[in-house]
């Protein structure tokens, strides 16, 4: 099949990634499905995995972890999925299933957790294969699989980051930062009766955000949000103006901190903090991401973003890195 392998890590200006077009095409185990790739969202991991912020897991690796497809193909053992069904796959790939955090519905920590696109092969191809139990299925989500794709990641981050929140209808919440995460929040949050309150100094996230719901958009860190919120949800990669969210919080407020790398975090006044509760967002799980899968059924879940074509999928990353793309997302169309 074709793929786009990475051999070894460098700066993507120095074209790490490889187009092949005689990679093996996987075949599916007992349990396991083969997707036939329609689209595959394209994420900042896939450059910190390829440019060795991240180490390389294995070699060659097809990267990519954001998988919207057609079952083609499904082991002896399948039983919920048949050939034809639109699937899905997410960041995670599998985990063990019997530690403690996999019995207690946390399967987010489990040490065993083996992820798409960095301990097995993903989405930057023909095809990938996926066990059964851990693939996502999309038939009933009206939505095209350029749309599906950034779902898979963004998408599902986002209602696990929103389960954290421990928000209820009427309550507020405030997004601080806006990316495709933030976007989806904002979606999730008006399907669910929640208030949504966004700080983003970016004009066009500004409207983007007014244009999907928001009630509220401003600058939480300059002026305050107009009343105190039940939960933040924050992206900002900038551990020192955290304090401000937290202020911002009502009394026993949740702050859920969603960004990958932080600068260190500082608290100069306690009496600002005491009482509230700080959360990460860590991987993601298949409870929420079905959540959010049974929600973009209801509500539309469609996003801004750029395709490319499977060719352009090292240019696009580049251009992700310079920050040289306007839409939310890119999506690179295989199928
Ligand atoms: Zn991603
Ligand atoms: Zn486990």
């Amino acid at each position: 099949m074709k793929a786009w392998i990475l051999e070894g890590q460098a700066k993507i200006e120095e074209r790490p990634l490889r187009i092949v077009d005689d990679y093996p095409t996987p075949m599916p185990m007992d349990d396991q499905i083969r997707i036939k790739i329609m689209a595959t969202g394209i994420c900042r991991t896939d450059l910190h995995i390829a440019e060795g912020d991240l180490p390389l897991h294995k070699r060659p690796l097809i990267l990519g972890h954001e998988i919207a497809g057609v079952v083609d193909e499904v082991g002896d053992d399948v039983t919920t999925f048949k050939v034809g069904d639109r699937a899905g796959l997410t960041w995670l790939y599998k985990a063990c299933g019997s530690c403690r955090y996999c019995i207690t519905g946390q399967e987010n920590y489990c040490p065993h957790i083996m992820r798409t696109g960095w301990d097995v092969d993903g989405g930057f191809a023909e095809y990938v294969v996926a066990h059964e139990a851990y693939a996502l299925p999309l038939n009933g989500v009206p939505l095209g699989f350029d749309d599906l794709a950034p779902l898979m990641c963004p998408g599902v981050a986002a209602y696990l980051a929103f389960e954290l929140a421990s928000l209820k209808p009427g309550d507020k919440m405030g997004i601080v930062g806006f990316g495709p995460t933030a976007y989806y929040l904002v979606k999730i949050a008006e399907g669910l009766g929640i208030d949504v309150y966004v700080s983003t100094r970016s004009k066009g996230h500004r409207e983007i955000a007014e244009m999907i719901g928001a009630t509220w958009v401003g600058n939480i860190l300059q002026e305050g949000p107009p009343s105190p919120l039940d939960s933040i949800i924050w992206f900002p990669p900038v551990g020192e103006a955290l304090e401000k969210a937290l202020k911002a919080l009502a009394p026993a407020g949740i702050l859920v901190l969603a960004q990958i790398a932080s600068t260190p975090i500082t608290i100069m006044d306690y009496g600002s903090i005491w009482g509230k509760t700080i959360k990460t967002v860590y991987n993601v799980k298949r409870s929420t991401s079905r959540a959010m899968v049974e929600l973009a059924k209801k509500v539309d879940m469609s996003i801004e973003k750029r395709i490319f074509r499977f060719e352009e999928l090292q240019d696009a990353m580049m251009m992700s890195k310079r920050g040289e793309m306007e839409e939310l997302v890119g999506v690179l169309r295989i199928g």
